[in-house]
């Protein structure tokens, strides 16, 4: 039968209960969209592969870094992080940064963002504070005085919005750009020692950057610019690649730092915690299916494989809920059978049945620890010395000090070493902020004043100043 035809009652007549194929289709066409992320909407992916450089097997016994030259098949996503599905690529916006390591001992997520910090320390703050970023609940439009409102009343984001504005918060392409763990994960041995960890992904494309007008330009012009750049270079064979650091910190370094390891807004000062390189990862093959691999990709920081634990930062205990959580939903609780997401090597004969079980469910294995088919595991010694928590119930939001604006500070003094960056960080705040009410405005000059005395007279000055041309626009 001809798949574009219908089967009626004569030329004119109604159409057919029994024909299936028209009943399918639709059907099947309303069914087509799955839920789309809340956070990391817009994104594009690749395969390629990550290669061990250099020997740290003396920090580390993780299977995948073993051995200079070992090679592991990986998937990355590249996401905007607040825009939906169909929004600009070069809009201003932290960029996701997420890498599936096909491991020998299963998947290891690195869910990285192209900034070493974020906006919080508290988890409970993660959707309030997105919402403010996206539209208004009225209006449906996206609004400056949410957005500074938000921002100005919880200043240990300060540092993060350094990081936004500046140039760094357009970035040129996917390939152009920085990977951080941002929170500290543990590397623990086999005999129960570790050390606290932050990894760090350079781009060997160089670091590269949009001014605000030319991402405001390309917004309208090609607004799936970073999808289309990192597709077309690997099509012609430029294969971006990445260098991968450690900073470890052992616990007794930990207990004297400066800056509290567990606190999501903070970097571990370079020059204090040296880069050690350890490998390199490289991206050579686009996908074939869009949706197959990229919008059904599903990473966790919760997935990861012996030798790594996560830390107590609470916003990576809370991501190691809710990621799975957010894929439970879209995908279903049987996420880690979708091909992309699938371990090269996995056997967990206690997950059983469930919607969409393709994989055979694990036939006749049982789905108890039983003592006729008894389980190897492999020994993973947890040592929890310097994490022996003693305390009562709290329930407390982290205070916001004087410490809040000191790296703020570190950065915007890192800015002022590049020519035109301090100049480009305050037009690219007076530009937005200019949109907020006054009373919002004058709180954000407050926050930028504390960081540095001189950035916050400028911005306010720039900023008073667009208000003042717009206001004489409308005349
Ligand atoms: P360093 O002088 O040792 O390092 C500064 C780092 O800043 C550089 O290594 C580079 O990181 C990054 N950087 C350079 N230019 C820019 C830019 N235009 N926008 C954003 N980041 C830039 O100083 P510290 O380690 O003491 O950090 C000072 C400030 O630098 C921090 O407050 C933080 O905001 C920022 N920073 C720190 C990082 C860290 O992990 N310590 C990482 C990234 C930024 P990279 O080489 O990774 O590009």
């Amino acid at each position: 039968m001809d798949p574009q035809a219908a089967q009626r009652v004569g030329p004119n007549g109604p159409l057919l209960l029994q024909d299936f194929h028209l009943i399918d289709l639709l059907a099947h066409f309303d069914r087509e969209r799955i839920p789309e992320r809340v956070v990391h909407a817009k994104g594009a992916g690749a395969y390629g592969q990550f290669e061990v450089t250099d020997d740290i097997s003396d920090i580390t016994t993780i299977d995948m870094l073993k051995g200079i030259g070992k090679k592991t098949n990986m998937f990355a996503r590249f996401s905007t992080v607040g825009g939906e599905k169909g929004s600009p690529d070069s809009a201003r916006d932290p960029r996701g940064f997420a890498l599936k390591f096909y491991t020998n001992e299963g998947n290891w997520d690195w869910v990285f963002n192209n900034t070493p910090i974020f906006f919080l320390r508290d988890p409970a703050k993660f959707p309030i504070f997105i919402h403010t970023q996206k539209r208004n609940p009225q209006t449906n439009l996206k609004d400056a005085t949410m957005f500074w409102d938000y921002l100005s009343t919880h200043q240990e984001s300060v540092h993060q919005l350094m990081h936004l504005f500046s140039d760094r918060g357009t970035p040129y392409s996917y390939r152009n750009m920085n990977g951080y763990s941002g929170h500290t994960y543990k590397w623990i041995k086999p005999d129960g020692t570790f050390n606290y960890v932050q990894i760090h992904c350079k781009t060997d494309q160089g670091s590269k950057t949009f001014t605000n007008e030319e991402a405001t330009k390309l917004a309208s012009e090609n607004p799936d610019w970073h999808t289309q750049d990192l597709f077309d270079a690997i099509e012609r064979g430029e294969n971006p690649s990445w260098t991968c650091y450690v900073q470890t910190l052992s616990p007794e370094q930990a207990e004297i730092f400066r800056w509290n390891i567990f606190d999501l807004t903070k970097v571990w000062p370079q020059s204090e915690v040296p880069l050690r390189r350890f490998g390199k990862f490289t991206l050579n093959r686009n996908p074939q299916n869009y949706f197959a691999e990229v919008e059904q990709a599903a990473f966790s920081p919760s997935h990861m494989v012996p030798g790594v634990e996560p830390s107590a930062d609470p916003v990576l205990q809370s991501r190691l809920f809710s990621y799975p959580d957010t894929h439970r939903h879209r995908l279903g609780g049987n996420y880690e059978q979708v091909p992309i997401n699938c371990p090269i090597t996995s056997f967990s004969p206690f997950h059983r049945d469930g919607y969409m079980n393709v994989h055979g469910n694990y036939g006749a294995n049982p789905n108890y620890p039983s003592t006729f088919r008894p389980l190897q595991y492999k020994p993973v010694k947890a040592s929890q010395e310097h994490e022996k928590w003693v305390g009562s119930l709290i329930a407390e939001q982290f205070p916001v000090t004087d410490e809040d604006y000191v790296q703020a500070n570190g950065l915007w003094q890192v800015l002022g070493r590049q020519p035109g960056q301090q100049e480009n960080f305050v037009k690219n705040v007076s530009v937005h902020l200019c949109n907020a009410h006054e009373r919002v405005r004058k709180a954000s000059y407050g926050m930028f004043h504390r960081v540095n005395p001189d950035l916050g007279t400028r911005i306010e000055q720039a900023t008073e100043a667009n208000v003042r041309d717009m206001l004489s626009a409308r005349l």
